[in-house]
């Protein structure tokens, strides 16, 4: 069953994801200049929803690789920018995308191993320009909100043998003091 989320950022998990290391693992890098590639996400009833085809191409004399990606899907087809690509770039044996979203005509090219698209987004960006988390860290979050509620529980988890629940005691009760000081100073 899902968990009610404490916040209402988007998560990773509700994108769709392009992994350059698991790109790499396919061989994809190692393959010929111009050897095509796509890369499907199912949708939750199980149906093909998006497919992207991509070419890698090297740019002139560098180790930069462009990657050419066309949406297929129904809802999104044509809605791609034309000539989109994303860049890679390589410190050996590791690739990196390079973020190629552009905010407030900036363009961000953060080196990240994982590009998101987000629904109803064309392009696909960096976890930091999307401001997306995780379903782990909400749930999280989520958790510690709770013990900060209930001081008896909190103190249960200061004290618990099990060091998972003590290292949410302790983020809890490192909160619950935060807010205790930003209060004071109002
Ligand atoms: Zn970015």
């Amino acid at each position: 069953m899902a968990r009610p989320r404490r916040t209402s950022r988007m998560t990773v998990e509700e994108c769709r994801c392009l992994d350059v290391d698991a790109m790499r693992r396919a061989g994809i890098f190692a393959s010929p200049t111009g050897s095509t590639w796509r890369v499907a996400w199912k949708s939750a009833d199980g149906e093909s929803d998006t497919t992207i085809c991509y070419a890698i191409s090297a740019n002139s004399g560098c180790v930069v690789l462009c990657m050419n990606v066309e949406l297929n899907d129904g809802a999104s087809k044509g809605r791609m920018p034309d000539g989109y690509s994303i860049e890679i770039t390589t410190t050996e044996p590791r690739y990196w995308f390079r973020c190629p979203l552009v905010r407030n005509g900036v363009a961000c090219r953060r080196r990240v191993g994982r590009l998101y698209q987000p629904p109803g987004q064309r392009i696909f960006g960096c976890r930091a320009c999307y401001q997306l988390t995780y379903d782990s860290c909400q749930r999280h979050d989520k958790r510690k909100s709770a013990l900060i509620r209930d001081p008896l529980a909190l103190a249960r988890a200061l004290q618990s043998r099990n060091p998972r629940q003590q290292i949410l005691g302790i983020g809890a009760y490192a909160q619950a003091v935060a807010r205790l000081a930003k209060a004071r100073r109002r």
